[in-house]
């Protein structure tokens, strides 16, 4: 048993009947008693409109957990006791009074020194108004910590992303906030520093000298399925790319932080951001391309256009694909593309990175441009986690000859029990009070600052063409003209490729 007493806090989750606390928080909170991370100095209380006893809201916990691969064991009951409901609307300021005596209730009963974690499970329209009330009602405590855990989207724009930013910093200071990315959660992505900081044979070689080009491609086999009223107004870029893809294409780039802080590895996330080259609205097109799924197959079945899908409009000009072309204005990166693409009802559910390498200056065994495959560093971030590395080996039996080797790393593939999901790990984060793996606000505008400018062309410039790629295919033609002008193709993502050219 665990017995940090950094981890005694109450935990309050806005939106506990919702599908975020169900799928992943219950169960990753039980995942972290299991493996006695929290002891028993800890409460969560669950707020949400619809009535519910606590024995009701604690069923409800025991079948999420039940609902995920975490197997129950026979401390459960002890665990749920830690569970309380209280139903309000968060819009109305008055419940907030009962929530602050809850609070101190279970404080005392399971002596908690007033830390207090508010996790921000609902839609963000509530974000502002939950934070606000907390303060004016004196539901912050002043006697421990009190940070507040906040989801995406976080605003759909910059100057909507400001206002939030305002709204929540009137009652928590930038050091209270942990605004969630969980690929940040993801343990490749999180590897992604590691691969890079703890590998000679990498990091000498991770440059414009030595790299051509790097592939980022997060594609996702599903549709849109009941999120369409979220997603038409959405859209792949602000839904991936503002997010989960640029964050990555910052911890691809940074410079070596001076140490493994916070603070240091953020400054450097921060100045990447800030080195990408901007657009204007009149170039976006040169560098970003976009698609919309059309009807079509995947693993066998039959699937529908996302202008059929429900609740999206039948007329709808949303992407569901983006792919661009990024270049990052400094000494390191000059003239190296970073391609990324993202999409929905793709061939495959695949996170990667390829990374690839630059051929050598004269290579001996260079025939044509058939016969020679540069060296690729995979990294595989879900579902599978490991790396791979393509090499160049001597072809059996015909003597001159060579052909790509692949070596793999596999994280996943050995007990996937022990892999911790990345909401456990940020969640757990969050308590320990560490934000690296959580976006600051800079990084936030910087982000929007970026995606806005995409946004601005694609209103003034609507899409004739859409749909334009079958779903369970790997996105529209326009995104492999876009490597294609550069001389580069897209990498397969699927793990039994050939990664002949
Ligand atoms: P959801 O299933 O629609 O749940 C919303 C929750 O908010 C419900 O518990 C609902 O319960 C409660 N609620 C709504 N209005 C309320 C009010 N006025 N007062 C009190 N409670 C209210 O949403 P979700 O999918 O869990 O998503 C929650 C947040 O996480 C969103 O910001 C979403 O963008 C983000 N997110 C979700 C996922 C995911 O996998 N689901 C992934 C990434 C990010 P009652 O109806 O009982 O009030």
């Amino acid at each position: 048993m665990n017995n940090d007493n950094r981890t005694y806090c109450s935990i309050v989750i806005f939106g506990a009947t919702g599908d975020l606390a169900n799928r992943k928080l219950f169960p990753s909170i039980y995942s972290l008693y299991k493996k006695g991370k929290l002891n028993e100095n800890f409460s969560v209380i669950g707020v949400a409109r619809r009535e519910l006893d606590n024995e009701a809201f604690r069923n409800n916990v025991r079948t999420s957990i039940q609902e995920s691969k975490i197997e129950l064991v026979d401390n459960v009951e002890t665990f749920l006791s830690h569970f309380h409901y209280v139903s309000f609307d968060v819009t109305d300021k008055q419940h907030y009074q009962d929530l602050n005596m809850l609070l101190h209730d279970l404080e005392g009963q399971f002596n908690i020194p007033g830390n207090r974690m508010f996790y921000m499970a609902m839609a963000p329209e509530f974000f502002g108004t939950i934070a606000s009330y907390l303060k004016s009602e004196g539901v912050t405590n002043d006697q421990g910590w009190n940070r507040l855990i906040i989801e995406k989207p976080f605003g759909h724009d910059l100057p909507s992303a400001q206002k939030l930013n305002n709204d929540i910093r009137e009652a928590f200071q930038e050091d209270e906030i942990y605004r969630i990315d969980h690929y940040l959660g993801k343990a490749m992505v999180q590897n992604i520093e590691v691969i890079r900081f703890a590998n000679a044979i990498f990091e000498p070689l991770w440059n414009n000298r030595y790299i051509s080009n790097i592939q980022i491609t997060s594609s996702e086999s599903l549709g849109v399925e009941d999120r369409g009223g979220y997603y038409d107004q959405a859209g792949a870029l602000r839904d991936m790319v503002q997010n989960h893809m640029l964050q990555m294409v910052s911890l691809l780039a940074m410079e070596p932080p001076i140490s493994l802080t916070t603070e240091e590895i953020r400054s450097e996330k921060i100045k990447v951001l800030r080195a990408i080259k901007r657009m204007t609205v009149d170039e976006v097109d040169q560098y970003f391309v976009r698609g919309q799924y059309d009807e079509g197959n995947i693993y066998g079945k039959d699937v529908p256009a996302y202008r059929s899908e429900n609740k999206v409009d039948p007329q709808s000009n949303t992407e569901t694909f983006v792919a661009g072309k990024l270049s990052i204005n400094n000494f390191r990166w000059a003239g190296v593309p970073i391609y990324i693409r993202t999409g929905k009802r793709m061939t495959e559910k695949s996170t990667k990175v390829v990374i690839q390498f630059k051929e050598l200056p004269m290579n001996l065994y260079y025939k044509s441009e058939d016969n020679m495959h540069p060296n690729l560093l995979i990294i595989h971030i879900q579902p599978d986690e490991g790396i791979s590395i393509v090499l160049n080996g001597k072809k059996l039996n015909i003597p001159g000859e060579t052909t790509p080797v692949k070596l793999d790393y596999c994280n996943n593939c050995l007990d996937e029990s022990n892999n911790p999901e990345a909401y456990e790990k940020l969640l757990y984060d969050a308590i320990l009070g560490d934000s690296t793996n959580f976006t600051h606000w800079d990084e936030v505008a910087l982000s929007w600052q970026f995606v806005d400018t995409i946004y601005k062309a694609w209103e003034n410039n609507k899409v004739s063409d859409f749909p334009n790629y079958r779903s369970g295919t790997m996105g529209p033609k326009v995104a492999d003209d876009l490597l294609a002008e550069d001389g580069f193709h897209w990498w397969p993502i699927l793990d039994d490729s050939d990664y002949s050219i």
